[in-house]
């Protein structure tokens, strides 16, 4: 194979090469992508629990206090059956004090019970609205997913594809030359074959000797850059 060809599979391959790099930093971006949308998610999840914690703890101390609202009405009735025990006046007014103080303890205790349930009541419906938050942030991250998973697929069979002609190219390729631009993608950041465009190397910018373009343009000798020992091609665009 004369050199201008096998030039002309160095190019093809630094395309495929790029090709290649370029879909695997779209595939390794997935996972992130998810992971990304799903964070606020988790967060609200975490908020919904304490939300839940919150109501619970609630109800916990609505039951307590009508507990204790249950012991003071007890407490008022036995009061009230103890009267037809009660001699004297005196007797009686204390009695009746005893029970006026008995009941305004009830009133605070059902006035407390109250402030509760209104909380409970707030509590309940920051919980749904919480609940229904998630449930539409799922759907869109569903929505996401579905369409991340389409993606890859699809990016997936383009690899392959690639990946096949990458073979073929491969084959036609000197050894040496091959190794050469292994090398040269490995110590040049994944770009090894590089247009010598308007006398300057594409891969470090550095201007290119004369009477080495001249050469160049010839397109029949494999041609190291001189800076950055990329392999130069010039492509006529006349
Ligand atoms: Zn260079």
């Amino acid at each position: 194979m004369t050199v201008k060809h096998q030039l002309k599979s160095l190019i093809e391959l630094q395309q495929i090469d790029s090709k290649i790099f370029d879909t695997k930093r779209i595939l390794d971006k997935i996972p992130l992508k998810i992971s990304e949308a799903e964070k606020p998610f988790k967060d609200s999840e975490a908020a919904l629990d304490i939300i839940k914690q919150k109501l619970s703890s609630l109800e916990k101390k609505k039951r307590g206090k009508e507990r204790q609202l249950d012991d003071i009405n007890e407490k008022i009735n036995k009061l009230k059956v103890r009267v037809s025990e009660i001699k004297t006046n005196k007797e009686y007014q204390a009695h009746l004090k005893e029970i006026e103080s008995v009941e305004k303890e009830r009133y605070s205790m059902e006035d407390e019970i109250l402030i509760i349930m209104e909380e409970i009541d707030n509590t309940s419906r920051q919980t749904e609205s919480e609940e229904a938050n998630l449930k539409k942030q799922k759907d869109k991250i569903e929505v996401l997913k579905k369409k991340l998973q389409e993606e890859k697929s699809k990016v997936e069979k383009e690899l392959m594809t690639v990946k096949e002609m990458r073979t073929k190219i491969v084959e036609t390729l000197d050894e040496d030359l091959y190794n050469q631009y292994i090398n040269l993608i490995e110590s040049c950041n994944g770009l090894a074959v590089v247009e010598a465009e308007n006398e300057i190397c594409q891969g470090c910018n550095m201007n290119i000797p004369p009477q080495l373009f001249v050469e160049l343009k010839k397109n029949d000798e494999i041609i190291n850059c001189p800076q950055c020992r990329r392999i130069l091609y010039y492509k006529n665009n006349k």
